[in-house]
This record gives structure tokens, sequence and C-alpha cells, in this order.
């Protein structure tokens, strides 16, 4: 199911082609979030137009709202959102963890209550697959145990322990039913327990791996150092998912140490804060500066918003907080992370990523 078609030289990246059931991908790419069936602000339409590929849905969040009903009703998400590429679904683990007020880990699941209306429910490994399954997910994530930054040796061991043993009994469940998963390596940011928990997933053999926990507060030098670790094990012909990261920066480092896909809230999120990524860096559209100029975020860029509107007026529509100025940021941010990632795959074609990293940081200040 995944094909590499080039690998670079002086480093671990690599471009692939993923293919799921119903959909291929490029790779390394960059997942827009739409946590709730919708990436915030814009339509299946212009993701597509951008370019996106796959995109990062929840199930947390779907299965607490709209429900299991509506969603089977509609034979899947790709239908009730009209999108009809690729859909990655986070297992919900995460959100337990990080949005419910109140949840309890047992041995065969977590019990936890919705942040919606403090109704309790149950995910067991096998009840998130199965939902992922009516979801018509693309790629479905195993359930798993995320601690918090920073945790014990204790509890990052307890949390990789549980994990595995969920992972197993995802992936019995994920192939009687024909479903496309991905494990999770877990371990925080202690090397033994991160290769731990990456050796006992690569032996049950699932479709791509995922490397969850980082980027929750721990130092930079220490995640890479664990994504280092993690690569070395996980097999070179399966994906590697660098779940929640993805700075501009991170891409090029990531890429480098063989990660194939990223997602992140940065871009949009940020867009709607007013922060918009460029080939020189971060710039605040509300600055001061911004008032009269007449230029478009980006001149190398080609979105719909630098082609035809100026700083001045996306700085006068987030000033009044106007719902265009959210769209025209997204719509901008998205295509800027769009075609970057699509700069380091010709890189990699290139055999040039080192003088492209180099490039990078010299214009680009984060
Ligand atoms: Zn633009």
């Amino acid at each position: 199911m995944f094909e590499i078609k080039n690998i670079c030289k002086d480093t671990s990246a690599r471009v692939g082609i993923f293919k799921t059931r119903h959909y291929g991908f490029t790779t390394p790419c960059f997942m827009p979030v739409g946590t709730n069936g919708a990436v915030k602000t814009l339509s299946s339409k212009e993701l597509e137009e951008i370019g996106y590929e796959i995109i990062l849905s929840n199930t947390y969040h779907l299965y607490l709202k709209p429900g299991e009903e509506i969603i089977k009703s509609f034979k899947g998400l790709h239908n009730f959102m009209n999108w009809q590429r690729a859909i990655l679904t986070d297992s919900g683990g995460y959100q337990v963890f990080s949005l419910s007020p109140l949840r309890k880990i047992k041995k065969d699941g977590v019990e936890f209550k919705s942040h919606i209306d403090g109704s309790k429910h149950f995910f067991t490994p096998e009840s998130v697959i199965r939902f992922q399954k009516i979801l018509g997910s693309d790629i479905a994530m195993v359930l798993d145990v995320c601690p918090p930054y920073p945790c014990s040796y204790e509890e990052a061991d307890k949390a990789v322990e549980l994990t595995n043993d969920w992972a197993k009994k995802s992936i019995e469940i994920a192939k009687e039913s024909g479903v496309t998963v991905f494990a999770i390596v877990q371990g925080s940011i202690y090397p033994d327990l991160r290769k731990k928990s990456a050796e006992f997933l690569v032996n049950l053999d699932f479709d791509g791996y995922a490397i969850g926990g980082l980027g929750i507060g721990e130092p930079k030098e220490e995640m890479w150092k664990m994504v280092e670790i993690v690569n070395e094990i996980l097999p070179k012909d399966k994906p590697r998912y660098l779940m929640g990261i993805g700075k501009p920066e991170d891409f090029i480092e990531g890429i480098k140490l063989g990660v194939d896909m990223f997602d992140c809230v940065v871009p949009t999120r940020n867009a709607r804060n007013g922060t918009l990524y460029t080939e020189k860096g971060k710039i605040l559209v509300r600055r001061e500066i911004y008032k009269k100029d007449q230029n478009p975020p980006d001149e190398s860029c080609h979105c719909f918003t630098c082609k035809n509107y100026s700083l001045a007026y996306l700085r006068h529509l987030s000033n009044i907080n106007e719902i265009l100025g959210l769209r025209l940021n997204t719509i901008h941010n998205l295509t800027y992370y769009f075609h970057l990632i699509n700069k380091i795959r010709k890189a990699i074609i290139n055999q040039n990523v080192l003088s492209f990293t180099a490039e990078f940081y010299k214009n680009y200040s984060s």
C-alpha cells in the first residue's frame, strides 16, 4: 500500500504514495485538521482547490456529535461532509485525556465524561475501530494512553504497556473488519520506553506507525531525539506519522528524520488569530505598519487571498472581527503549508534537501 518513489541521499527523507482503499495520497504530506468534520471556515471544495489530498478528523468529537446514527445514515463521513479524498481519523485517545473533565483508565478501555454535556461513555480499543469503520476512515488510529508532560518513568511505562495491549486488540479487529490502521508509539521522553513501544508495535505489523505524545511541552531537542530513536526501529516500507506537530520548521526537521505525515492546528488556528505564515516567516496582520500596505501578505504566494487582497484590507477585517478575514487568512496559511511541503518533496526528488534547508532558514524567521 505504501510505495516509496524517491529516497534522499543525504538524510532519511523520502517521497512516497500511500494508497488507501479509495484514495492514494503523496507523502510527505500535511493533513489540515477538521476535528468536527470541517476544517474551520473552509469548504471541502476549497481544500481540494488548494491541493490537499488528505485531512484529519476526530473520533471523539464525531462520536459525541453528530453521533453514530447520523453518520451511518450518510454511509460515512466522506458523504456527510462531501469530501471524497482521504480521511485519517484520530482514535480519540488524546482527546479523552486532554478534553474530558473526568476519565478512568481501565484494563479494557477508558471511561470518560463528555466535555459537552457531562454524559458518561466508555471507549475500548475495539469500539473505536468499529466507529472509525462506520466513519469510513481511510486510515484509523488505535486507542492509546497519552500521559501528560512531564510524567514519571513509571507512569510512562504503564501507558506503554496498556497502549501495547490495546494495539494487539486493535489490529485483530481491524484485520477482521478490513480497516487500515496505524499504531501509536508512546513512551514520553524516555528512550528505552520509546524503543520498547516501537519494537512491540512493529511486530504486530500495522499498516503504518504514528509517533504520539510529543509536542506537549517537552523541549524541542528531546522531541527530535525521540523521533530519531523511534524512526530507526520503525520499518522503512511503512508510513510514519508525527502526531500534532506542524510548524513550518518542523516539516524540514521531521522529514529529514524520515517522517511522512503531519497534522497540526497551527496554520488554521493561527490564521483565525491573524498570524500568517510567509516565505519570510510569521507576520501579524493586526500590526499598525500594515495600515496602508497595498501589498499581499506574501509576494511569492499564488493563493486566492494573495492574488486578490492587500495586507491593509486583511488588517481591517481582523480589527473588526469580520468572518471573511478568518476565511482569507486560513486559505493563505493552508496554501503556504501545502506549497512548503511540495517544495520539500521536490528537493527530495532533486537530491538537494540540504541546500533547500539552508535556503529556507536563511529567509524564514520563526
Ligand atoms: Zn497567499
